[in-house]
Protein backbone atom coordinates (compact mmCIF):
# COMPACT_ATOMS: atom_id res chain seq x y z
CA UNK A 1 0.00 0.00 0.00
CA UNK A 2 2.63 2.49 0.95
CA UNK A 3 4.90 1.58 -2.36
CA UNK A 4 1.78 2.26 -4.42
CA UNK A 5 0.94 5.74 -2.31
CA UNK A 6 5.03 6.50 -3.27
CA UNK A 7 4.00 5.44 -6.75
CA UNK A 8 1.48 7.70 -7.24
CA UNK A 9 3.10 10.52 -5.43
CA UNK A 10 5.94 10.50 -7.95
CA UNK A 11 3.58 10.41 -11.01
CA UNK A 12 1.60 13.30 -9.59
CA UNK A 13 5.05 15.06 -9.17
CA UNK A 14 6.03 14.17 -12.63
CA UNK A 15 3.07 15.79 -14.14
CA UNK A 16 2.70 18.45 -12.59
CA UNK A 17 5.81 19.66 -13.41
CA UNK A 18 5.17 18.78 -16.89
CA UNK A 19 2.41 20.57 -17.15
CA UNK A 20 3.74 23.76 -15.03
CA UNK A 21 0.41 23.63 -13.60
CA UNK A 22 -1.43 22.50 -10.05
CA UNK A 23 -4.75 21.21 -12.35
CA UNK A 24 -3.58 17.33 -11.79
CA UNK A 25 -3.12 17.99 -8.34
CA UNK A 26 -6.06 16.68 -7.18
CA UNK A 27 -4.90 13.26 -6.65
CA UNK A 28 -1.62 14.62 -4.54
CA UNK A 29 -2.43 13.52 -1.07
CA UNK A 30 -2.74 15.64 2.43
CA UNK A 31 0.55 17.61 3.28
CA UNK A 32 1.76 18.29 0.31
CA UNK A 33 2.98 21.91 -0.77
CA UNK A 34 1.88 23.75 -3.81
CA UNK A 35 4.65 26.23 -4.79
CA UNK A 36 4.58 28.75 -7.43
CA UNK A 37 7.85 30.50 -6.89
CA UNK A 38 8.10 32.90 -9.40
CA UNK A 39 5.79 36.11 -7.86
CA UNK A 40 2.70 34.42 -6.51
CA UNK A 41 1.69 33.01 -3.46
CA UNK A 42 2.81 29.84 -2.30
CA UNK A 43 -0.55 27.62 -1.07
CA UNK A 44 0.11 25.03 2.19
CA UNK A 45 -2.62 22.08 1.44
CA UNK A 46 -2.06 20.21 4.76
CA UNK A 47 -5.16 18.33 5.59
CA UNK A 48 -7.09 19.06 2.26
CA UNK A 49 -6.53 16.78 -0.58
CA UNK A 50 -7.27 19.38 -3.02
CA UNK A 51 -5.02 21.85 -4.70
CA UNK A 52 -6.92 25.10 -6.32
CA UNK A 53 -5.47 25.27 -9.67
CA UNK A 54 -3.09 28.11 -10.27
CA UNK A 55 -2.15 28.25 -13.70
CA UNK A 56 0.72 30.92 -14.86
CA UNK A 57 3.76 30.24 -17.17
CA UNK A 58 6.02 31.57 -14.36
CA UNK A 59 5.22 28.35 -12.32
CA UNK A 60 7.59 26.13 -10.47
CA UNK A 61 5.69 23.55 -8.25
CA UNK A 62 8.05 21.98 -5.67
CA UNK A 63 6.87 19.23 -4.00
CA UNK A 64 8.84 19.07 -1.25
CA UNK A 65 7.32 19.53 2.67
CA UNK A 66 6.33 15.84 2.64
CA UNK A 67 10.02 14.53 2.65
CA UNK A 68 11.08 14.35 6.03
CA UNK A 69 14.43 12.81 5.36
CA UNK A 70 17.41 14.25 6.99
CA UNK A 71 20.86 12.96 6.89
CA UNK A 72 23.50 13.85 9.35
CA UNK A 73 27.57 12.91 9.04
CA UNK A 74 30.59 14.05 11.22
CA UNK A 75 33.55 13.47 12.12
CA UNK A 76 35.14 13.30 8.58
CA UNK A 77 35.55 17.15 7.73
CA UNK A 78 33.79 19.86 5.90
CA UNK A 79 33.81 18.69 2.51
CA UNK A 80 33.46 14.74 3.30
CA UNK A 81 30.79 15.71 5.67
CA UNK A 82 28.46 17.61 3.07
CA UNK A 83 29.41 14.91 0.68
CA UNK A 84 28.47 11.89 2.53
CA UNK A 85 25.28 13.76 3.86
CA UNK A 86 24.37 14.52 0.38
CA UNK A 87 24.83 11.13 -0.58
CA UNK A 88 22.66 9.90 1.99
CA UNK A 89 19.60 11.61 0.62
CA UNK A 90 17.60 10.65 -2.93
CA UNK A 91 18.80 13.14 -5.00
CA UNK A 92 17.32 12.22 -8.20
CA UNK A 93 15.22 15.01 -8.39
CA UNK A 94 18.01 17.32 -9.13
CA UNK A 95 19.01 15.95 -12.07
CA UNK A 96 18.79 18.47 -14.71
CA UNK A 97 18.05 21.45 -12.66
CA UNK A 98 19.44 24.47 -12.04
CA UNK A 99 20.83 25.31 -8.88
CA UNK A 100 21.79 28.18 -6.58
CA UNK A 101 23.81 27.48 -3.79
CA UNK A 102 23.04 30.61 -1.37
CA UNK A 103 26.11 30.07 1.29
CA UNK A 104 26.41 32.30 4.45
CA UNK A 105 29.06 34.53 2.97
CA UNK A 106 28.00 37.98 5.34
CA UNK A 107 31.61 38.90 5.57
CA UNK A 108 34.77 39.14 4.11
CA UNK A 109 36.85 36.69 6.64
CA UNK A 110 39.06 33.59 6.54
CA UNK A 111 37.32 30.08 7.02
CA UNK A 112 38.57 29.31 10.93
CA UNK A 113 36.54 32.21 12.16
CA UNK A 114 33.80 30.47 11.80
CA UNK A 115 31.44 33.72 10.72
CA UNK A 116 31.26 32.24 6.72
CA UNK A 117 30.84 28.47 5.27
CA UNK A 118 33.28 27.11 4.67
CA UNK A 119 34.46 26.80 1.24
CA UNK A 120 35.33 23.38 1.52
CA UNK A 121 31.76 22.31 2.34
CA UNK A 122 30.79 24.42 -0.71
CA UNK A 123 33.37 21.72 -2.62
CA UNK A 124 31.66 19.05 -1.34
CA UNK A 125 28.29 20.06 -2.35
CA UNK A 126 29.30 20.97 -5.69
CA UNK A 127 30.94 17.76 -6.39
CA UNK A 128 27.41 16.26 -5.21
CA UNK A 129 25.53 18.10 -7.32
CA UNK A 130 27.67 18.16 -10.43
CA UNK A 131 27.77 14.00 -9.95
CA UNK A 132 24.06 14.28 -10.07
CA UNK A 133 23.37 15.61 -13.23
CA UNK A 134 22.76 18.93 -11.89
CA UNK A 135 22.12 21.88 -15.03
CA UNK A 136 23.69 25.21 -14.59
CA UNK A 137 25.07 25.72 -10.74
CA UNK A 138 26.26 28.97 -9.47
CA UNK A 139 26.80 30.20 -6.01
CA UNK A 140 25.46 33.30 -4.93
CA UNK A 141 25.03 36.41 -2.07
CA UNK A 142 23.89 39.13 -0.63
CA UNK A 143 25.90 40.06 2.04
CA UNK A 144 25.76 42.54 5.05
CA UNK A 145 25.73 46.26 3.85
CA UNK A 146 28.84 47.44 3.29
CA UNK A 147 31.05 44.40 1.96
CA UNK A 148 31.68 43.67 -1.18
CA UNK A 149 30.01 40.51 -2.28
CA UNK A 150 33.58 39.55 -4.60
CA UNK A 151 36.10 40.67 -2.11
CA UNK A 152 34.19 38.07 0.55
CA UNK A 153 34.02 35.43 -2.07
CA UNK A 154 37.88 35.67 -2.06
CA UNK A 155 38.71 36.62 1.34
CA UNK A 156 36.46 33.21 2.53
CA UNK A 157 37.98 31.07 -0.29
CA UNK A 158 34.88 30.40 -2.12
CA UNK A 159 36.10 32.17 -5.24
CA UNK A 160 39.27 29.67 -5.35
CA UNK A 161 36.62 26.91 -5.24
CA UNK A 162 34.09 28.45 -8.22
CA UNK A 163 36.99 28.30 -9.69
CA UNK A 164 38.49 25.28 -9.15
CA UNK A 165 35.01 23.96 -10.29
CA UNK A 166 34.09 25.75 -12.74
CA UNK A 167 31.13 27.52 -10.97
CA UNK A 168 29.55 31.08 -11.41
CA UNK A 169 29.69 33.45 -8.36
CA UNK A 170 27.11 35.77 -8.71
CA UNK A 171 27.03 39.00 -6.63
CA UNK A 172 23.03 39.33 -5.84
CA UNK A 173 22.90 42.83 -5.66
CA UNK A 174 24.09 43.46 -9.39
CA UNK A 175 20.69 43.13 -10.43
CA UNK A 176 17.56 45.20 -9.74
CA UNK A 177 15.15 43.30 -6.91
CA UNK A 178 12.34 42.03 -7.24
CA UNK A 179 9.13 43.35 -5.29
CA UNK A 180 7.14 40.73 -3.81
CA UNK A 181 4.02 40.82 -1.78
CA UNK A 182 3.26 39.09 1.20
CA UNK A 183 -0.33 38.62 1.21
CA UNK A 184 -0.60 36.39 4.67
CA UNK A 185 1.75 39.18 6.46
CA UNK A 186 2.23 39.67 10.20
CA UNK A 187 5.03 42.68 9.57
CA UNK A 188 5.92 42.80 6.19
CA UNK A 189 3.65 43.21 3.41
CA UNK A 190 6.34 43.34 0.59
CA UNK A 191 10.22 42.65 0.55
CA UNK A 192 12.63 42.90 -1.83
CA UNK A 193 14.14 39.98 -3.15
CA UNK A 194 17.24 39.93 -5.39
CA UNK A 195 16.30 39.37 -8.62
CA UNK A 196 18.47 36.19 -8.96
CA UNK A 197 17.14 33.91 -7.05
CA UNK A 198 14.47 33.00 -9.51
CA UNK A 199 16.47 32.46 -12.15
CA UNK A 200 16.78 29.22 -10.84
CA UNK A 201 14.80 25.72 -10.28
CA UNK A 202 16.12 25.16 -6.67
CA UNK A 203 17.72 26.91 -4.01
CA UNK A 204 20.41 24.99 -1.99
CA UNK A 205 20.57 26.95 1.40
CA UNK A 206 24.23 26.38 2.63
CA UNK A 207 25.01 28.00 5.94
CA UNK A 208 27.20 27.78 8.65
CA UNK A 209 26.02 26.66 11.87
CA UNK A 210 26.17 29.79 14.72
CA UNK A 211 24.35 31.01 16.98
CA UNK A 212 22.83 34.72 16.46
CA UNK A 213 22.32 36.84 19.03
CA UNK A 214 19.25 38.37 17.54
CA UNK A 215 17.68 34.81 16.15
CA UNK A 216 19.12 32.44 18.35
CA UNK A 217 20.73 30.61 15.80
CA UNK A 218 21.24 31.38 11.98
CA UNK A 219 20.58 28.13 9.99
CA UNK A 220 18.58 27.36 6.62
CA UNK A 221 15.84 29.31 7.08
CA UNK A 222 17.62 32.63 8.66
CA UNK A 223 20.48 32.58 5.62
CA UNK A 224 17.37 33.39 3.04
CA UNK A 225 17.69 36.57 4.27
CA UNK A 226 21.10 36.94 2.20
CA UNK A 227 18.40 36.64 -0.55
CA UNK A 228 17.30 39.95 0.35
CA UNK A 229 18.60 43.17 -1.62
CA UNK A 230 20.66 45.71 -0.23
CA UNK A 231 19.72 47.09 2.85
CA UNK A 232 16.43 45.29 3.07
CA UNK A 233 18.43 43.35 5.71
CA UNK A 234 18.66 46.09 7.92
CA UNK A 235 15.10 47.30 7.38
CA UNK A 236 14.22 43.51 8.79
CA UNK A 237 15.55 45.31 12.47
CA UNK A 238 13.94 48.72 12.22
CA UNK A 239 10.20 47.25 11.54
CA UNK A 240 7.24 47.87 13.92
CA UNK A 241 3.82 45.93 14.05
CA UNK A 242 1.18 47.37 12.82
CA UNK A 243 -1.70 48.90 15.18
CA UNK A 244 -4.18 46.29 15.93
CA UNK A 245 -1.76 43.00 14.23
CA UNK A 246 0.60 42.90 17.04
CA UNK A 247 2.55 39.33 17.81
CA UNK A 248 4.27 38.69 21.36
CA UNK A 249 7.54 37.69 19.19
CA UNK A 250 10.07 40.29 18.22
CA UNK A 251 9.41 42.19 14.73
CA UNK A 252 12.53 40.34 13.27
CA UNK A 253 11.38 37.01 14.10
CA UNK A 254 7.85 37.88 12.54
CA UNK A 255 10.25 39.49 9.42
CA UNK A 256 12.08 36.18 8.83
CA UNK A 257 8.68 34.38 9.19
CA UNK A 258 6.78 35.91 6.87
CA UNK A 259 9.86 35.71 4.49
CA UNK A 260 9.35 32.01 5.04
CA UNK A 261 6.23 31.95 3.67
CA UNK A 262 7.26 32.98 0.32
CA UNK A 263 10.90 32.19 -0.32
CA UNK A 264 12.66 29.43 1.54
CA UNK A 265 15.14 26.31 0.79
CA UNK A 266 14.14 24.02 -1.10
CA UNK A 267 17.07 21.94 -0.03
CA UNK A 268 19.08 22.43 2.79
CA UNK A 269 22.84 21.76 4.16
CA UNK A 270 23.97 23.04 7.41
CA UNK A 271 28.18 23.35 7.49
CA UNK A 272 28.84 22.77 11.01
CA UNK A 273 32.50 22.13 10.37
CA UNK A 274 33.74 25.53 12.03
CA UNK A 275 30.53 27.33 13.41
CA UNK A 276 30.02 30.15 16.38
CA UNK A 277 29.01 30.17 19.51
CA UNK A 278 27.92 32.98 21.77
CA UNK A 279 27.79 36.49 20.32
CA UNK A 280 27.17 35.07 16.95
CA UNK A 281 26.37 35.96 13.86
CA UNK A 282 30.38 37.79 14.10
CA UNK A 283 31.29 38.37 17.68
CA UNK A 284 31.16 35.26 19.18
CA UNK A 285 33.74 32.69 19.48
CA UNK A 286 34.70 29.83 16.51
CA UNK A 287 33.83 26.91 17.41
CA UNK A 288 35.09 22.91 15.66
CA UNK A 289 32.09 21.03 15.80
CA UNK A 290 32.34 19.18 12.80
CA UNK A 291 29.10 18.17 11.29
CA UNK A 292 27.35 18.38 8.48
CA UNK A 293 22.98 18.04 8.52
CA UNK A 294 21.30 18.02 4.65
CA UNK A 295 17.73 17.47 3.89
CA UNK A 296 15.08 18.47 1.52
CA UNK A 297 13.26 19.41 4.06
CA UNK A 298 14.17 23.13 5.49
CA UNK A 299 12.75 22.20 9.22
CA UNK A 300 14.04 19.24 9.31
CA UNK A 301 17.60 20.54 8.39
CA UNK A 302 17.26 23.37 10.90
CA UNK A 303 15.78 20.62 14.02
CA UNK A 304 19.05 18.77 13.23
CA UNK A 305 21.50 21.37 12.87
CA UNK A 306 20.16 23.04 16.31
CA UNK A 307 20.33 19.57 17.98
CA UNK A 308 23.90 18.92 16.44
CA UNK A 309 24.34 22.40 18.37
CA UNK A 310 22.92 21.16 21.34
CA UNK A 311 19.64 23.16 21.19
CA UNK A 312 16.11 22.47 21.78
CA UNK A 313 14.69 23.58 17.94
CA UNK A 314 11.65 24.92 19.53
CA UNK A 315 13.63 27.38 21.57
CA UNK A 316 14.42 29.31 18.52
CA UNK A 317 11.64 31.39 17.76
CA UNK A 318 11.77 31.65 14.16
CA UNK A 319 11.65 28.33 13.59
CA UNK A 320 8.51 27.83 16.24
CA UNK A 321 7.00 30.82 14.79
CA UNK A 322 7.52 29.69 10.83
CA UNK A 323 6.76 25.87 12.12
CA UNK A 324 2.88 27.10 13.41
CA UNK A 325 2.41 29.21 10.46
CA UNK A 326 3.65 26.54 7.71
CA UNK A 327 2.49 23.37 9.40
CA UNK A 328 5.95 22.22 9.80
CA UNK A 329 7.11 20.23 12.88
CA UNK A 330 9.51 20.95 15.18
CA UNK A 331 9.55 17.59 16.66
CA UNK A 332 13.56 15.44 15.20
CA UNK A 333 10.88 12.19 16.30
CA UNK A 334 8.51 13.46 13.02
CA UNK A 335 11.89 13.17 10.93
CA UNK A 336 13.51 10.06 9.79
CA UNK A 337 17.63 9.89 9.85
CA UNK A 338 19.44 8.70 6.81
CA UNK A 339 23.05 8.23 6.85
CA UNK A 340 24.86 5.33 8.15
CA UNK A 341 26.45 7.56 11.18
CA UNK A 342 22.79 9.35 11.39
CA UNK A 343 21.68 6.79 14.51
CA UNK A 344 24.54 7.60 16.97
CA UNK A 345 24.30 11.60 16.12
CA UNK A 346 23.65 12.55 20.18
CA UNK A 347 27.32 11.09 20.28
CA UNK A 348 28.58 13.91 18.25
CA UNK A 349 26.86 17.03 19.75
CA UNK A 350 28.70 19.84 20.18
CA UNK A 351 27.02 22.52 22.95
CA UNK A 352 26.86 25.80 21.31
CA UNK A 353 27.68 28.64 24.25
CA UNK A 354 24.64 30.80 23.80
CA UNK A 355 24.99 34.88 24.06
CA UNK A 356 24.89 35.79 27.39
CA UNK A 357 21.29 36.68 29.54
CA UNK A 358 23.03 38.75 31.81
CA UNK A 359 25.15 42.02 31.42
CA UNK A 360 27.94 42.12 33.12
CA UNK A 361 28.85 45.87 33.41
CA UNK A 362 32.98 45.86 33.68
CA UNK A 363 33.06 49.44 33.08
CA UNK A 364 33.28 52.19 35.71
CA UNK A 365 31.28 54.99 34.15
CA UNK A 366 28.83 53.02 32.45
CA UNK A 367 25.21 52.74 34.17
CA UNK A 368 22.87 50.03 32.26
CA UNK A 369 19.19 49.82 32.98
CA UNK A 370 17.76 46.78 31.97
CA UNK A 371 14.41 46.02 33.34
CA UNK A 372 12.21 43.09 30.90
CA UNK A 373 14.19 43.18 27.91
CA UNK A 374 15.14 40.59 25.82
CA UNK A 375 18.66 38.53 24.62
CA UNK A 376 18.47 40.30 21.50
CA UNK A 377 18.65 44.20 22.83
CA UNK A 378 21.24 42.50 25.52
CA UNK A 379 23.41 40.92 23.32
CA UNK A 380 23.00 44.40 20.88
CA UNK A 381 24.41 46.41 24.00
CA UNK A 382 26.63 43.75 24.82
CA UNK A 383 28.22 44.44 21.13
CA UNK A 384 27.52 48.13 21.40
CA UNK A 385 29.89 48.89 24.62
CA UNK A 386 32.31 45.99 23.32
CA UNK A 387 33.11 48.10 20.49
CA UNK A 388 32.56 51.40 21.47
CA UNK A 389 32.86 52.14 25.11
CA UNK A 390 35.80 54.40 25.08
CA UNK A 391 34.43 56.12 22.17
CA UNK A 392 31.44 57.26 24.91
CA UNK A 393 33.43 58.87 27.26
CA UNK A 394 32.77 62.10 25.72
CA UNK A 395 28.44 61.04 26.06
CA UNK A 396 28.82 61.22 29.79
CA UNK A 397 25.72 62.69 31.91
CA UNK A 398 26.33 65.27 34.72
CA UNK A 399 26.71 62.40 37.22
CA UNK A 400 29.84 61.44 35.07
CA UNK A 401 28.29 58.26 33.71
CA UNK A 402 27.18 57.27 30.70
CA UNK A 403 23.46 55.75 30.83
CA UNK A 404 22.03 53.16 28.89
CA UNK A 405 19.11 51.27 28.51
CA UNK A 406 16.78 48.59 27.12
CA UNK A 407 14.00 46.54 28.02
CA UNK A 408 9.83 47.26 28.07
CA UNK A 409 9.60 47.62 31.90
CA UNK A 410 11.32 51.00 32.34
CA UNK A 411 9.70 54.14 34.00
CA UNK A 412 10.87 57.52 34.40
CA UNK A 413 13.16 57.29 37.32
CA UNK A 414 16.00 56.60 34.29
CA UNK A 415 17.81 59.30 34.10
CA UNK A 416 17.08 62.24 31.84
CA UNK A 417 19.61 61.60 28.56
CA UNK A 418 19.53 58.32 28.81
CA UNK A 419 20.00 56.58 25.25
CA UNK A 420 17.46 54.76 24.92
CA UNK A 421 17.64 51.20 23.42
CA UNK A 422 14.73 49.36 20.98
CA UNK A 423 11.35 50.19 20.38
CA UNK A 424 10.42 48.45 24.01
CA UNK A 425 11.82 51.94 25.49
CA UNK A 426 9.46 54.27 23.27
CA UNK A 427 7.36 54.69 26.40
CA UNK A 428 10.34 56.52 27.93
CA UNK A 429 12.02 58.19 25.09
CA UNK A 430 10.59 61.66 26.28
CA UNK A 431 14.04 60.93 28.54
CA UNK A 432 16.89 60.50 26.32
CA UNK A 433 17.83 59.57 22.48
CA UNK A 434 15.22 56.99 21.11
CA UNK A 435 17.07 54.07 19.26
CA UNK A 436 13.81 52.77 17.21
CA UNK A 437 14.45 48.92 16.07
CA UNK A 438 13.23 45.50 17.57
CA UNK A 439 17.09 45.09 18.11
CA UNK A 440 18.43 48.42 16.84
CA UNK A 441 21.95 47.14 15.41
CA UNK A 442 25.23 48.97 16.96
CA UNK A 443 26.34 51.14 14.28
CA UNK A 444 22.85 52.47 14.91
CA UNK A 445 23.12 53.20 18.02
CA UNK A 446 26.57 54.94 17.61
CA UNK A 447 25.24 56.56 14.71
CA UNK A 448 22.27 57.64 16.84
CA UNK A 449 24.26 59.14 20.05
CA UNK A 450 27.40 60.79 18.01
CA UNK A 451 25.88 61.55 14.83
CA UNK A 452 28.40 59.96 12.71
CA UNK A 453 28.89 56.53 11.23
CA UNK A 454 31.29 54.29 13.55
CA UNK A 455 35.41 54.84 12.76
CA UNK A 456 35.56 50.83 11.77
CA UNK A 457 31.84 50.60 9.95
CA UNK A 458 32.37 46.82 10.69
CA UNK A 459 29.01 45.39 9.68
CA UNK A 460 27.61 43.50 12.07
CA UNK A 461 24.01 41.86 11.16
CA UNK A 462 22.36 40.13 8.70
S1 LIG B 1 13.95 44.13 24.11
FE1 LIG B 1 14.68 44.88 22.12
S2 LIG B 1 14.75 43.13 20.74
FE2 LIG B 1 13.55 42.56 22.57
S3 LIG B 1 11.44 42.95 21.93
FE3 LIG B 1 12.18 44.80 22.94
S4 LIG B 1 13.02 46.11 21.32
FE4 LIG B 1 12.75 44.06 20.49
Amino acid sequence: MRAEQEARRHLSIRSLLRSGSCAEASEVEPGFLCSPTNGLKRYSVKNSITIRLIKTRYLRILVLMNDNNVAVWYGEGPKENVRKALLSLDLNRLNGKSILIKPNIGRAAHPEQGINTHPQAIAGAIEILQQTGAGRIAIGESPIVGVDTMEAFKKAGIKEIADQYGIELIDLNAKKPVIKEISDYRILKSTKICADVYEFDIILSLPVAKCHMHTGVTLGFKNMKGCLYKHEKVRYHQLEYEEGRIFEEKTLDSAISDLATILRPDMTVIDGYIGMEGLGPSGGEAVRSDFAVASFNPMGADVFGCLMMGMEPSSVVHLKVIGERLGLSLNPDDYSLCGEKAENYTSHITKYAQPPTSITIEYPNIRVYDCESCSACLSTLMLFLKRFKDDMSQYLLNDGMFHIAIGKGLDDTVKEGTILIGNCTRNVKHRGKFVPGCPPVSSRIYKTITGMEPPDNEPEVK
